[in-house]
């Protein structure tokens, strides 16, 4: 579950989100939709902990994040582009990143085939399209087994076999009770994939209701 209460964020005279309140629940895919500029990264960033908020709360099953980002193991984030040395193989850049939380070599292994990249675990993530860049975005989120997925505009590049490997893959972690967020600019996206859509414009929320609600209304 991830609360937030009375939420903001201003940059100086900017208001990037301006009070907002919002429950997301495990169990279901939750969908930020807005335009460009709405909040959603910025709301997402102040979840983990990448960011402070000017006022207001955020919890992730009540826990609430500060200076340091969310551990691995509790908190899943595809958020950005994370330094990916383009010289390391995929593998690689997942066993640097798994060793520094303890997380075992197994689950790197795991993990790569899951999101479909061992055949090209071996491969240097420069040569890497966009999709498989998205791929391992992704495998890096699940590596800690987190309870929590936050994933920023994960379906970016990606070309039709991702974009229904992603929509699958977020619906089965969903099934298995862990929370899922993810952010798009697009409906369609929302109709696919999320069960419930928080609706963000100029850092306010604009909706906040199970997909069905928005469906009916065309
Ligand atoms: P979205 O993810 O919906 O595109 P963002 O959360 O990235 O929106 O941005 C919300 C608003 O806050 C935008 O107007 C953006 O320009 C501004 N913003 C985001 N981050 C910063 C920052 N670090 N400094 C100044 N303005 C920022
Ligand atoms: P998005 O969230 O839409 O994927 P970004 O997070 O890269 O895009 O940035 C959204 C907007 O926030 C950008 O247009 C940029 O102007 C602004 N922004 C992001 N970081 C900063 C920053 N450190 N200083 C000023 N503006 C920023």
């Amino acid at each position: 579950m991830i609360e937030a209460r009375g939420l903001s964020k201003h940059y100086g005279a900017k208001v990037a989100v301006d009070d907002i309140s919002f429950s997301i629940r495990p169990g279901q895919v939750t969908g930020f939709l807005g335009p460009n500029g709405a909040g959603k990264s910025t709301s997402m960033r102040l979840m983990v902990g990448l960011d402070r908020p000017t006022s207001g709360t955020v919890t992730i099953d009540g826990q609430r994040y500060r200076d340091l980002a969310a551990p691995l193991a509790e908190v899943g984030t595809l958020l950005d582009a994370k330094g990916v040395h383009p010289g390391r193989s995929a593998r690689s850049h997942l066993r640097t990143l798994a060793a520094t939380h303890g997380i075992s070599d197994r689950r790197v292994s795991e993990v790569l085939e899951q999101t479909g990249l061992s055949s090209v675990a071996h491969k240097r993530v420069g040569g890497f399209s966009l999709g498989m860049g998205q791929r391992l975005g992704i495998a890096a989120a699940i590596l800690g087994d987190p309870r929590v997925l936050i994933l920023d505009e994960p379906i970016n590049g990606l070309d039709p076999d991702g974009v229904l490997w992603v929509r699958q893959f977020l619906r089965h972690l969903a099934s298995e009770g862990r929370t899922v967020l993810l952010s798009s600019h697009l409906m369609s996206e929302m109709a696919q994939t999320a069960d419930h859509v928080i609706v963000l414009g100029r850092g306010r929320v604009v909706a906040d209701a199970p997909i069905g609600e928005f469906i009916s209304q065309g």
